[in-house]
């Protein structure tokens, strides 16, 4: 599953590839791509028809392209293995190629979704006045948004009674942060993931959030980490990359500040990795 770095990566290269130019024609080739979007996908395709794609925007790991004038805006849906490439026209097409979007200019690129598993898409939304496709408008903003407010997360985390990565991961507080990610952000802070957020203080709150920020940076650094080897960015090139990890996946492996064995523990259907010296549990209340 991409996380914000790596739709991040996807949106730079939507930037510089698709941004700016007219839609020719869409064609779907398979319905099931096209989503939530009852008059069916002839419809969807006609109506990106001649309308000029604006600058891609992101919020967390949501990403989308505003077509411009029309107030609206069509959101992709990577989920566990959506790719959106860009091609040569010549180029042939990808045995899951799901969607293709022509251009009206010379360019000889054409942008394609391609998706082996259908759980992703594309959808067509109204926006809101500030731009965001009416279905996000209740995702937080994400931690690299100049307009993220840490004081409100922190006041946030301690009016709820929850535990710090289930705050992280909750996307009505802060949005982006993925399983992997709220790993290596703990991590770097020494905290337990069970750790409980009522009584974090300013400079706590403050340290957490400079992590999480420092390790989505250092990912889009290195042009996003992702472990779905299906995952592409939009170049076509893969955004694998793991060495930057300290605790994800590294169950077993010597923890690189103190050696101790880097723990492995079911969490909420997924699993939590940490060191058990350096993020230890909190003492449990009776
Ligand atoms: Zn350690």
């Amino acid at each position: 599953m991409p996380e914000l770095p790596e739709v991040e990566v996807v949106r730079r290269g939507l930037e510089r590839w698709v941004a700016h130019r007219t839609v020719a024609d869409a064609e779907v080739l398979h319905p099931r791509a096209v989503r939530r979007h009852i008059a069916g996908p002839d419809d969807f395709a006609h109506r990106l028809q001649g309308h000029r794609i604006g600058t891609p925007s992101r919020r967390g790991k949501y990403l989308w392209l505003p077509l411009e004038e029309t107030g609206q805006a069509v959101l992709a849906h990577l989920g566990m293995s959506g790719q959106l490439l860009v091609q040569p026209h010549e180029a042939p097409a990808e045995k899951h190629l799901r969607i293709r979007v022509r251009f009206a200019d010379a360019l000889g690129t054409e942008l394609r979704f391609v998706d082996q598993r259908t759980f992703g898409g594309l959808s067509l939304h109204d926006t809101s006045p500030d731009g965001l496709p009416d279905v996000i408008a209740h995702i937080a903003r994400d931690p690299l948004d100049p307009l993220f407010d840490d004081e409100a997360f922190h006041l946030a985390l301690r009016r709820r009674r929850t535990t710090v990565k289930r705050a992280l991961l909750d996307q009505s507080l802060i949005s982006g942060v993925g399983n992997i990610y709220a790993d290596e952000a703990l991590w770097r802070s020494r905290l337990h993931y069970e750790r409980p957020t009522a009584t974090f203080t300013r400079p706590r709150t403050a340290e957490l959030l400079g992590h999480v920020r420092d390790v989505m940076n250092a990912a889009l650094a290195v042009g996003g980490t992702s472990f779905d080897s299906l995952y592409v960015n939009v170049n076509g090139e893969s955004g694998y990359f793991d060495r930057s990890l300290d605790a994800y996946g590294r169950e077993g492996l010597p923890c690189r500040r103190c050696a101790t064995p880097v723990r492995r523990r079911p969490w909420m259907n997924r699993s939590s990795y940490f060191c058990p010296k350096c993020q230890r549990p909190p003492r449990t209340t009776p």
